[in-house]
């Protein structure tokens, strides 16, 4: 049982995790993202990823997830240190002592003895996941402005037919410059020794431990390897009780809806999608995204009622700010149609590119969208369609416009990322045929005079 009764993430948090260290968190045993494909991983998504040898992969499946890094970074949460990487959490713990990070989100879905266990077991052990999130290739239909070459082939396409984006200076890591290769080595059916891996693990240990699969992309609806998974868990019915997740930005036809539905029929399934703004301005930061077809596949998994759990993860940007309430107004008239866990959110603060964090905002404006937040939170707080976790979510974000001033700790100074902003949607609108002054008119003004 992981939380004991009406325990809240604090009392949660002091009971299981600071009686361990005040750093620990739990999925740096139990969970991570690898990216097949290029052969990166990471734990949990927040953390820069690392390259996994594939030296290491031959010779022992496990090391996809057990690489030296993290065993590193087990070691500083054993001894109470703060791991680098994990600077998302450290942010918002800094915020105030009371402050609830993802750690307690990432550590409070394992039960207590699991928990004990990886304590135990400390830094050095090879463990099996229990909850993965893997993406086989990233082929994807959509390039949304936060997105970026190494996750979209649609955003290689731009960069390819039109060049790098210029003038950016905050863009250290160079994401809008190349088409980064790197980021798919080996196409489907190639010889792939991660995917080899991976189905050698998952084989012998990995479809009893897990409990959850996560299938995320590009849009992993587009991966020959997904529906082989699918084609697994048909073929070998009954063999594990791992739950299956995907993400899935639902920009797809409605025969493709039916057919995942088709192939996941005998499959515990939650789908993960993502949008944090309303009609057009949902299809200006989402680009591909049509919001009518969006709303339609939601719909119609709402009412099939097949899946576990639909879950919609809203990244908070710069943009979505001018709609976010609405959105929340649509997600919770759901929840209110069709049940309050039928459709869930998540509100996952984007740090990079800093350049389109919320808080690249003049102050003015972004009080007001806090404000919008506050006011949303205190007119639906006491609803009993909202989960404890989406109303603290809400708070955090609240909280965070309010005090933080820089996305994170690397980033430039402000009139840099105003700089990058205003170059970035100036070709952004160019490239893709769209118009940010006439999609967000309340911005128009500071957005000219940048
Ligand atoms: S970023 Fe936070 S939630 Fe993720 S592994 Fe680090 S401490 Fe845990």
């Amino acid at each position: 049982m992981p939380r004991k009764n009406n325990e809240t993430d604090l009392d949660y948090r002091k009971r299981v995790i600071d009686t361990k260290s005040k750093s620990w968190c739990a999925a740096k045993w139990y969970n991570a993202t690898i990216w097949l494909g290029s052969g990166m991983t990471t734990s949990c998504h927040h953390p820069p990823a690392h390259h996994v040898s594939v030296e290491d992969v031959v010779k022992n499946p496990k090391a996809l997830h057990n690489t030296a890094q993290k065993k590193k970074d087990r070691q500083q949460m054993m001894a109470g240190e703060r791991p680098p990487g994990c600077e998302y959490c450290w942010k918002i713990e800094d915020m105030g002592k009371d402050s609830i990070s993802d750690r307690v989100y990432k550590t409070v879905i394992y039960d207590d003895d699991d928990l004990d266990k990886a304590y135990l077991i400390g830094a050095e052990t090879d463990v099996n996941l229990k909850t993965l999130e893997i993406s086989f290739d990233r082929t994807c239909n959509f390039a949304c402005s936060y997105c970026n070459p190494a996750f979209s082939t649609t955003w290689v396409k731009d960069i390819k037919n039109n060049g790098a984006y210029e003038g950016l200076k905050s863009d250290g890591r160079n994401h809008f410059t190349h088409t980064h290769d790197s980021a798919q080595l080996f196409k489907f059916k190639d010889t792939n020794p991660y995917a080899e891996a991976f189905m050698q693990w998952w084989e012998t240990d990995l479809h009893r431990t897990l409990q959850e699969l996560r299938i995320t992309g590009g849009e992993p609806l587009l991966s020959g390897y997904t529906w082989q998974l699918f084609e697994w868990f048909t073929a070998n019915k009954g063999k594990s009780q791992t739950r299956l997740a995907i993400n899935s930005n639902l920009g797809i036809k409605r025969r493709e809806v039916e057919k995942l539905l088709s192939a996941t029929q005998n499959v515990e399934l939650d789908l993960y999608t993502s949008n944090e703004a309303m009609g057009t301005h949902a299809e200006y930061i989402r680009d591909g995204l049509d919001w009518g077809e969006w709303i339609s596949n939601l719909e119609y998994l709402l009412e099939g009622k097949q899946l576990r759990g639909l879950h919609c993860m809203c990244t908070i940007n710069a943009l979505c700010l001018e709609s976010l309430d609405e959105f929340l107004d649509l997600v919770l008239a759901y929840k209110k149609q069709y049940g309050r866990s039928a459709i869930n959110f998540s509100l996952n603060i984007l740090r990079f590119p800093s350049f389109q964090s919320a808080l690249v905002l003049p102050d003015e404006i972004r009080q007001k969208r806090g404000e919008r937040l506050k006011q949303w939170y205190e007119k639906n707080k006491s609803s009993e369609f909202l989960h404890e976790m989406e109303l603290n979510q809400l708070q955090r974000l609240i909280d965070y416009l309010d005090i933080v001033k820089t996305p994170h700790s690397e980033s430039f100074e402000l009139p840099k990322l105003r700089n990058d902003f205003k170059k970035f949607y100036a070709q952004y609108d160019q490239r893709r045929g769209k118009n940010f002054g006439e999609t967000f008119p309340d911005l128009k003004q500071w957005y000219e005079s940048l």
